[in-house]
């Protein structure tokens, strides 16, 4: 097997996703078409084509704050149940489609209340919706598990109140929660009642840190909010010394880790990377140069994620591709991958294993024979 591997090839590949945003991830043509069935009139565009290019072009711009801006007519469009639902079952489909066989997608209740909707209302058109497309995914044959993540917003004060409809939706299909946003100037500290009570109802969270923002993000989302994982975690390599050659062996130990990244390696903290979206952001400077080689090679629990597939325009598949031409990863780095997400996952033990052993392990054999 050649490396790098082909997307065609890394389509058929067994996937698990854990960072991926409703509200980044719609087709362009469902958000004109929504537009105007809402009669939503604030779209740059209302040609299908162009309006891809311009996500693209505005996600571009290197600043959190304006790839953040993009989200405005995502939203726009998504404030009814049909809306939700419909958005819901098409990112099922399309993850289906592209080999994703255990998805984590999130995203804010409070964002889609704009036309009167209760919060209950949202989250269950979304989860009809994920019902829906896993359905019509299987019925093509690509089967697929859907969990959902409730976020809260940082720049907010309503994330005790999503915590708890986490919480009431926990057998429904919700399995975590999150929160996201601009980080700068919004600690997650802000918001430990939500964290704490979280974590006394023995629920799971991750927390978005160390994206734009550096390492004390990092250490407040674990030390003081105890995050289960983290989303992105990018600025971690910011506490790890390589030696000058940027040659890194982890059995010669030549990469000095500081307390920190020590930590969230010894303790397997999950990082929930997203290369694409990190290069839009300025988190990284380039798919070679994105720190995802230096930890791998280190063996921190990476996992690979897709962040929002429109604004990024990309996918699972994707995302693979682009690091097997970078890195020269085969397929055993994107089984490692992979199970790393599994391990992960906001899901029961014993449901994890079974995906590992049944799904993944098979798929990957299959691709390598
Ligand atoms: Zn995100």
């Amino acid at each position: 097997m050649s490396v790098p591997l082909a997307y065609s090839d890394i389509v058929r590949a067994p996937k698990v996703l854990l960072h991926d945003h409703l509200d980044g991830g719609l087709r362009p043509r469902t958000v004109v078409e929504l537009a105007a069935e809402t009669g939503y009139r604030d779209l740059p565009t209302t040609d299908v084509d162009e309006l891809a290019e311009w996500f693209r072009v505005q996600a571009d711009s290197g600043s959190l704050v304006r790839y953040l801006e993009t989200f405005s007519h995502t939203v726009g469009v998504m404030q009814t149940k049909d809306a939700l639902a419909r958005v819901a079952a098409e990112c099922a489909l399309d993850l289906a489609r592209d080999g994703v066989v255990y998805a984590e997608v999130r995203f804010a209740p409070e964002l889609h209340i704009e036309q009167g909707l209760a919060l209950t209302e949202v989250v269950d058109s979304v989860l009809h919706g994920f019902e829906a497309g896993a359905a019509e995914a299987a019925a093509e044959g690509h089967t697929i598990r859907m969990g959902t993540l409730l976020t809260a917003m940082r720049h907010a004060a309503r994330s005790r109140e999503i915590a708890e409809l986490a919480v009431a939706y926990r057998d429904a299909g919700v399995a975590g929660f999150d929160i996201a946003g601009a980080e700068a100037g919004f600690p997650p500290t802000r918001h430990l009642d939500a964290f704490q009570y979280i974590k006394r109802e023995n629920g799971h969270f991750t927390i978005h840190a160390g994206e734009a923002f550096g390492l004390p993000s990092i250490w407040e989302a674990l030390q003081w909010c105890g995050a289960d994982r983290l989303g992105h975690g990018v600025r971690i390599v910011d506490d790890i010394e390589a030696d000058s050659e940027g040659v890194v062996d982890p059995r010669d130990g030549v990469a000095r880790l500081g307390r920190l990244a020590a930590y969230v390696r010894d303790k397997r903290i999950p990082l929930e990377m997203c290369p694409s979206s990190n290069i839009q952001t300025g988190a990284a400077s380039s798919i070679a140069e994105h720190p995802i080689g230096l930890l791998r090679d280190l063996r921190f629990r990476v996992t690979v994620n897709t962040d929002n597939r429109l604004m990024s325009d990309t996918s699972m598949s994707k995302e693979f591709t682009l690091l097997s031409e970078a890195f020269g990863y085969g397929w055993g780095d994107l089984r490692w991958f992979t199970i790393n997400a599994m391990k992960s996952a906001f899901l029961p033990f014993d449901e994890r294993l079974r995906l590992i052993d049944d799904v993944i392990k098979p798929g990957y054999e299959a691709l390598m024979a």
